[in-house]
């Protein structure tokens, strides 16, 4: 995309955010009138995410030339997942026991038999194993259908591994798959046009739902501090990355700003799936060695999710405050490995953070009917933290590329060069 659309296309789009929160609060509920047009925008986003997945990360695999440093590259990329994944529950766990903003919610918890829970209940196990199931589908195409896209992409990064090592016919396969690709960022591209007003309608109709279903503010104040601890988190967290971004990719605000029609993209559909095209298009634009974006980015949007981390972290220690219930240390870090694990077994769609928050509450040992409590703010939280959740994925696409020559990969094996815009 051109650099003067990019930026008239960001204007719009922020501009989209605002007018969204301000006609869903004016007009309430009659804003949902417009809601068809943000699933139209939303599906379209979701209709690329199949075919671009498949084709970016093979092309960006046998880009590598050379399946060893597809080991190397790996290992960065999940080296960076983890520990920024770490870092955000840190940071999570810090600032909600510093609110403490379940204190005094005065939540009651009962038993089996009616009696009233202050200790933590049995735990259970789960969450690794699962994970692990879900890298492998018994069905590609089933798996297609229902966007479980973890399978697909290690479908994808075994088949394009595979390529590499078949002499003549692989590079028209290779070939084929690189077209694919820049074909559908041109799609992408095209898209783009139409996210100002798709993110509009997503925002209102979103809001205006509140509106009628009991009022946007009186859902937010009613656990005010939960709400305010979960955004000083996520803020603290944004700046931690930004800072990452500076010193270990090297970087800083024109990134940033690139990168901003993604994470307000983020903001408006609460996916990161669905964002998934616009982050790869705005990292390429920012110069991103395409072997860094095809890999990093497919993947960490739906296992790379620091948002969600922190979210499930404070969120789990606000039902535990609420029912007075005291986790202490090695409950605590409890929490802080199960939240890294249900952050990377979320899907990148609305509200998937509040399905695997059930997986920490469990291994907790917390009543998961406090997630009744949570419930009416999840899905504004949940556009702060899917933004964090693709600005996590930016940054890791800008520190691998930084590092691609530390690994051995340097130009000299790029066949895969962007055309000129
Ligand atoms: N909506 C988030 C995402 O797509 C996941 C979640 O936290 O619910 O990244």
């Amino acid at each position: 995309m051109e650099k003067r659309h990019a930026t008239i296309i960001l204007v719009l789009i922020a501009l989209g955010v605002v007018a969204g929160f301000a006609a869903g609060l004016i007009f309430g509920e009659s804003m949902t009138s417009v809601k068809w047009i943000g699933e139209l925008f939303l599906n379209a986003l979701k209709m690329m995410i199949i075919p671009l997945i498949i084709a970016a990360v093979i092309s960006g695999v046998t880009a590598l030339g050379d399946v060893r440093k597809l080991g190397r590259i790996g290992g960065m990329t999940i080296t960076y997942y983890l520990a920024t994944t770490g870092i955000a529950v840190l940071i999570g766990l810090i600032v909600v026991n510093i609110f403490q903003p379940g204190v005094g919610v005065d939540a009651v918890a009962v038993d089996d038999h009616g009696e009233k829970i202050t200790r933590v209940t049995e735990r259970a196990e789960g969450g690794f194993i699962a994970i692990i199931e879900s890298l492998v589908t018994s069905n590609l195409f089933a798996s297609a259908a229902n966007m479980q896209v973890l399978p697909l992409i290690v479908f994808s990064i075994l088949f394009g591994a595979a390529l590499t090592t078949v002499p003549r016919v692989g590079e028209h396969v290779i070939t084929f798959f690189n077209g694919v690709n820049e074909a559908m960022m041109k799609l992408v591209i095209w898209l783009m046009y139409f996210a100002p007003i798709g993110i509009f309608a997503l925002v209102a109709a979103r809001l205006g739902q509140a509106e009628a279903d009991g009022g946007f503010w009186n859902e937010v104040t009613a656990i005010g501090l939960h709400v305010v601890t979960v955004l000083t988190g996520l803020g603290i967290h944004f700046v931690v990355l930004f800072l990452i971004l500076v010193f270990l990719a090297g970087r800083g605000l024109p990134y940033l700003i690139n990168l901003a029609r993604a994470l307000l993209t983020a903001f408006g559909t609460a996916s990161s799936s669905a964002t998934l095209p616009l982050t790869m298009e705005c990292a390429r634009e920012s110069g991103i060695d395409p072997r860094a974006t095809r890999f990093v980015i497919p993947l960490g949007s739906t296992v790379n999710m620091n948002g969600t981390a922190l979210y499930e972290a404070c969120a789990a220690m606000f039902i535990a405050q609420a029912y007075g219930i005291n986790l202490g240390i090695e409950g605590q870090i409890i929490v802080f490995i199960t939240a890294t694990l249900a952050a990377i077994g979320a899907a990148g769609i609305p509200e998937a953070g509040l399905v695997t928050m059930v997986i920490v509450l469990n291994a907790a040992g917390l009543p998961t009917e406090g997630i009744a409590m949570i419930l009416t703010v999840d899905w504004f939280l949940d556009r702060f933290r899917t933004s964090v959740n693709v600005w996590g994925d930016a940054v890791g696409a800008a520190v691998v590329d930084r590092h691609l020559p530390d690994i051995g990969i340097d130009e000299s094996v790029d066949n895969l060069k962007e055309p000129a815009q």
